[in-house]
């Protein structure tokens, strides 16, 4: 069987820890830590603010964390803003750009694979403005299709709102040929990249994305940082939502202006250290190569189907993820009865709805258990989840389930 050569940077990975939840959050390698530690040891200091030789490197570090990502996504330095994750990414999409242009009548155009942090904001706007929030028609498995999708669309439709993988089903959108259509009818499109960016190669120019916005946490970077990327027409045409230090340009005793983005978006102390890790986050997964990744990932990933598709006791709901996402239930237990047993044996694995109600119910069920493959899994991870699979089939089982 393959050595995985990648496990000796992941401190977190020890005393039999089986980590299967990287689609919530990824572990962290070693550098990603190293360089988080550095800035808080050595530096400590703000930026864009001080002349003295640690802020001023301070500054250069969270300004090569842009340059990092912008190079990562192929796009412009001032087009990426930094966010505190996901979430604020797509609820300042919705309360700058939705609230300023969303009129009555308006159709924002979702589906009910979304996470919440994608469409609750867009709830929010409809309901502000009179606009109509429409689902495209998932496929029984639940994916987005592309027939579906012009079906559904049409000149009323100002914004379509939609993940590039799924985090409950890891099925990829098919995301160009959206937003291509999306455009002839005038339509903005807002993605959901938190799923992809870990795992595809993501390029927002060749997708010809309007906003795409991603976490650090789940891309082996620190918590508290995050992405929006829009294009810069966008950008400039939007105003900013948080008011403070940094953001403004000049101000008078009646008025003040802002900065170009992406500083206006920025307002007050950012999570600096945090981008620094950020950087070495990427700097990490460019080295490895998202294709060695994804390619190690997919045979492990098949490895653990092969195993899950013969297993009689438990309900799979999704069988060819494009992200190594496995989603399933012990047929007749609950997934938090059920995830305490895996939990037990150190197998960390989540249960419940993951911020995704709307797709379970579409997949007619309450909750589900979830797990993910990523690089730094191996074929002893996966005997060993397998194994604790049937050995929890025939537990409940004996309880009476
Ligand atoms: N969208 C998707 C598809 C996600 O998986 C997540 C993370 N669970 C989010 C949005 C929200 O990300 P965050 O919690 O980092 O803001």
């Amino acid at each position: 069987m393959e050595q995985n050569h990648w496990i000796k940077d992941f401190p977190q990975i020890k005393d039999n820890y089986r980590f299967f939840d990287s689609a919530a959050t990824s572990l962290k390698p070693q550098s990603v830590i190293d360089a988080v530690n550095d800035y808080n040891q050595r530096l400590s200091a703000n930026i864009h603010r001080g002349m003295y030789q640690q802020s001023q490197e301070a500054t250069e570090l969270y300004e090569e964390a842009r340059v990092k990502v912008a190079s990562f996504i192929n796009a412009l330095e001032e087009e990426v803003i930094f966010t505190r994750g996901t979430t604020a990414s797509l609820n300042l999409v919705a309360r700058s750009y939705g609230l300023n242009h969303i009129k009555e009548g308006d159709v924002i155009l979702t589906n009910m694979a979304e996470h919440h942090s994608s469409i609750l904001p867009w709830f929010n706007v409809s309901k502000e403005k009179g606009a109509t929030l429409k689902y495209i028609t998932l496929s029984p498995e639940g994916k987005v299709g592309l027939e579906a999708f012009k079906e559904a669309i049409n000149d009323n439709t100002k914004i379509v709102v939609i993940h590039h993988v799924s985090n409950v089903l890891g099925y990829a959108s098919p995301l160009k040929e959206i937003i291509k259509i999306a455009h002839e009818y005038g339509a903005l499109v807002v993605v959901d990249g938190a799923q992809a960016i870990q795992h595809l190669k993501v390029d927002v120019k060749a997708l010809d994305a309007d906003f795409y916005a991603f976490s650090g946490h789940k891309m082996l970077g620190p918590t508290g940082i995050g992405v929006l990327y829009g294009k810069k027409q966008l950008l400039n045409q939007m105003t900013p939502l948080e008011f403070g230090g940094d953001m403004s340009l000049d101000v008078e005793k009646d008025g003040f202006s802002w900065k170009e983005s992406p500083f206006k978006f920025e307002a007050g102390t950012m999570p600096i250290a945090e981008a620094i890790g950020l950087k070495a986050a990427i700097e990490y997964l460019e080295k490895a190569t998202i294709d060695k990744i994804h390619t190690y990932s997919e045979k492990l990933y098949h490895y653990l189907m092969t195993s899950l598709e013969s297993i009689q006791g438990i309900d799979l709901y999704n069988h060819q993820s494009d992200t190594f996402i496995f989603t399933f239930n012990l047929t007749d237990v609950p997934s938090h009865d059920a995830i305490s047993f895996f939990a037990e044996k150190n197998i960390a694995l989540r249960a419940g709805q993951h911020c995704a109600k709307l797709i379970h119910d579409h997949l007619g069920i309450h909750s589900s258990l979830r797990g993910t493959i990523y690089f730094y899994n191996t074929y002893e991870d996966v005997d060993q989840l397998v194994l604790a699979i049937k050995e929890a089939i025939q537990y409940f089982k004996e309880l009476g389930f």
